[in-house]
C-alpha cells in the first residue's frame, strides 16, 4: 500500500452563502500526480488553499502526511498563479527563489551556501544565466520558471501547483509540463491546469472539481474517454439546479474552449 500523503475527507468550505467545496474526498497517496481540472470559480484555488492550511474547512478533515496542514511546511512547495508582491518591486531572481526558503531561515539571514544553491536550482529550471537579473523584467513564463524553482528549492515532497502555465502559449506551457515532468519525477504533485490535454500526458490520476470533486485514475484511460470524463464534469454544473454560480452559456464555452485545445 503507498502511503497517503494529501486526504480531504468530507471537507466542504464557503465563503460565504454558497459553499465553493462540497463534501469533497480525496487521497492523494505518494508519487501520485494528480491533475485538477474544472471550470473558473470551480473551487481548484481554494482547494489548493486548504491544502495549503491557508484556509480552514467548514466542515471535514484535511491530512498532509497524515497531520493537519500548515505544520509541515517544509515538506510541500507551492507555486502560485502569480507572485504576490508587487513585481514592480527590484527583487533579483535568485532572492526570489531563496524565498523558497524563508520557513527554514527566517528573512535576511540567508547564508553565502544558499545563493549558489539558488543559482543551481535556477540552472535547472534553463535561468542559470538569470540570477542577478530583476524577477519583474523577466516573461511570464520565465518568472513561472523561477517561481517552480523557488518551490523545489526547500526539497518538498508534495509540490502543489496552481495553474502554472496561466499565461504561457502551447508552446512554453508544453515544455513546462515536460520540465516538471523531469524535475519532480518521485514527488507526489498536485497542479490545478487549464489544459486537460497537456496536463493528463503526465499525471496518473485526474480531479474534476466542481464545487465537488470526482476522482479519476489515468492508467488505461484513452485520450477520448478522458473528454468524456472531463465533460460530465462539467455538464453536472448545468443541471445541478442549485448551481447559481455559472451561467450555462459559460460552461458551454469551457467544454467547447477544451474540446478544441491542443487535440492536434
Ligand atoms: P477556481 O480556482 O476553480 O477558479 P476558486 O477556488 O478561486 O475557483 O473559487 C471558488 C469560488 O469561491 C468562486 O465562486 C469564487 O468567486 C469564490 N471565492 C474565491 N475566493 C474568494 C474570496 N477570497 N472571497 C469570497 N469568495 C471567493
Amino acid at each position: 500500500m503507498s502511503t497517503p500523503v494529501l486526504e480531504f475527507e468530507d471537507v466542504s468550505f464557503s465563503y460565504g452563502p454558497t459553499p465553493a467545496l462540497r463534501d469533497v474526498n480525496m487521497t492523494l497517496c505518494e508519487h501520485d500526480y494528480m491533475a485538477i481540472v474544472g471550470p473558473n470559480g470551480g473551487g481548484k484555488s481554494t482547494l489548493l488553499k486548504l491544502a495549503l492550511g491557508v484556509l480552514k474547512p467548514d466542515e471535514g478533515t484535511i491530512r498532509v502526511f497524515g497531520r493537519r496542514p500548515g505544520g509541515v511546511m517544509p515538506r510541500v512547495g507551492y507555486v502560485p498563479q502569480h507572485l504576490n508582491f508587487d513585481t514592480r518591486y527590484p527583487i533579483t531572481v535568485d532572492h526570489v527563489v531563496l524565498m523558497g526558503l524563508l520557513d527554514q531561515h527566517g528573512v535576511g539571514v540567508y547564508r553565502r551556501g544558499l545563493k549558489k544553491r539558488a543559482g543551481e536550482m535556477l540552472a535547472r529550471v534553463g535561468l542559470g544565466h538569470a540570477a542577478g537579473r530583476l524577477f519583474r523584467e523577466l516573461s511570464g513564463g520565465e518568472r513561472q520558471r523561477v517561481l517552480l524553482a523557488r518551490a523545489l528549492i526547500g526539497d518538498p515532497e508534495l509540490l502543489l501547483l496552481d495553474e502554472p502555465t496561466a499565461n504561457m502559449d502551447r508552446v512554453h506551457e508544453a515544455r513546462m509540463y515536460e520540465m516538471l515532468a523531469d524535475l519532480c519525477n518521485g514527488l507526489t504533485i498536485c497542479v490545478v491546469s487549464h489544459n486537460v490535454n497537456i496536463v493528463t500526458r503526465h499525471a496518473s490520476m485526474l480531479a474534476c472539481v466542481n464545487r465537488s470533486c470526482s476522482m479519476h485514475p489515468l492508467e488505461d484511460v484513452s485520450d477520448g474517454h478522458i473528454h468524456e470524463i472531463v465533460g460530465s464534469a462539467f455538464l453536472r454544473i448545468h443541471h445541478d439546479s442549485e448551481c447559481d454560480v455559472f451561467e450555462p452559456h459559460q460552461h458551454h464555452h469551457h467544454v467547447h474552449a477544451r474540446g478544441n485545445g491542443g487535440g492536434s
